[in-house]
């Protein structure tokens, strides 16, 4: 085939590419390529040229860091005028925040990223890892969407929309609050109606570092003392998870507690325990007494998507209001503004 799309296949670790040793998988330099170069189907006619650049060293994804973002995120820049796609070759138990962190990182995409990987390594029996990959190449190739997306069990996802839902299934993905961007059936369908061109401008990208960020999921029987701790340690920012649509019990010791906080300039964000909906601080009383107190709403981001969002804000150099009020802006399609 004349014209061949060429896309760039960026191979971090996870199980894709991991070979079985006596303790179980292991990512192995060089197995990846090895086994993809004995397979047929990767070289048909209708397949895009790829290149697969191995790093070093091959990781599980439970080991990505702010500053692997970075560095991939260089990567892809550096090689960006050289390729039509990127493919980018990830652990299933961290794609979801490597999705989101990416998204807020490339500030100007013009060409399809797309993160895959497996529940089964590609040189095993029954694997996922085939399909998955083939079909991101050749989506990347043919179906272009411009942002970072995740390929997995058929489905492409808005990268920053999506969460791991199945610990050992082949379905380990959902994005609960945005609709699926294209379903791989029998024909490749448009769910979302968004076929776009790509366009060979230049890539920027924003910066990203570890930032003191806390998850706190709030139960029945909470000691307010816990949250104090919590709050008087060298915090930026914590992610409140709450019940509903955002609702936390009216301990006036915690609501206290949050509120010193929040006027010492510590972010607090809500978000819902739920998987779907929005948090609205204004539906109950006890969601209410949360925004009193100074509590950003997390609104339907998931909460992968607000860890990575406030990484990425928080090492840019922005005052805290400005913070608090990108927190609540659409950036790049990772929340839904109530109607
Ligand atoms: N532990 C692996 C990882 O996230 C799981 C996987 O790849 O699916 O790297």
């Amino acid at each position: 085939m004349a014209n061949k799309k060429r896309i760039y296949i960026a191979y971090t670790g996870g199980t894709i590419g991991m070979k079985p040793s006596q303790n179980g998988f292991v990512p192995v330099a060089g197995y990846l390529s090895e086994t993809i170069s004995n397979m047929p189907e990767f070289y048909h006619d209708d397949m895009p040229e790829f290149e697969i650049h191995e790093y070093e060293p091959l990781i599980d994804s439970a080991d990505i860091s702010p500053q692997a973002w970075q560095g991939l995120a260089e990567d892809i820049q550096q090689k960006y005028q050289d390729f039509d796609g990127f493919i980018i070759l990830h652990g299933t138990d961290t794609m979801s925040y490597s999705a989101s962190a990416l998204s807020f990182i490339f500030e100007s995409l013009s060409k399809p990223v797309i993160i895959t990987g497996s529940q089964i390594p590609l040189s095993q029996l029954r694997s996922d890892a085939r399909a998955n990959l083939l079909n991101s190449l050749y989506i990347a190739a043919h179906y272009p969407i411009n942002e970072v997306c995740i390929f997995f069990n058929n489905q492409l996802f808005r990268g920053n929309r999506t969460t791991k839902q199945h610990a050992d299934g082949f379905s380990a993905f959902v994005s609960p609050n945005y609709p699926i961007l294209l379903e791989a059936g029998i024909e490749i369908k448009n769910v979302a109606g968004k076929k776009q061109k790509t366009v060979n401008t230049r890539l920027t990208i924003g910066k990203i570092e570890k930032q003191s960020i806390a998850i706190l999921h709030l139960f029945p029987g909470l000691d307010w003392q816990v949250l104090d701790n919590l709050l008087k340690s060298p915090l930026q920012a914590l992610v409140l998870l709450t019940y509903g649509v955002g609702n936390a019990q009216q301990d006036p010791q915690l609501l206290n507690t949050l509120k010193e906080a929040s006027e010492r300039g510590i972010l607090i964000v809500n978000c819902s325990q739920c998987l779907k909906g929005s948090v609205n601080m204004e539906g109950y009383a006890t969601g209410h007494a949360l925004s009193e107190v100074g509590v950003i709403s997390g609104l339907d981001m998931t909460t992968e998507t607000v860890i990575a969002k406030l990484h990425y804000l928080l090492s840019q150099d922005l005052a805290v209001n400005v913070i608090k009020e990108l927190l609540t802006t659409d950036l790049r399609g990772e929340l839904s503004k109530p109607a």
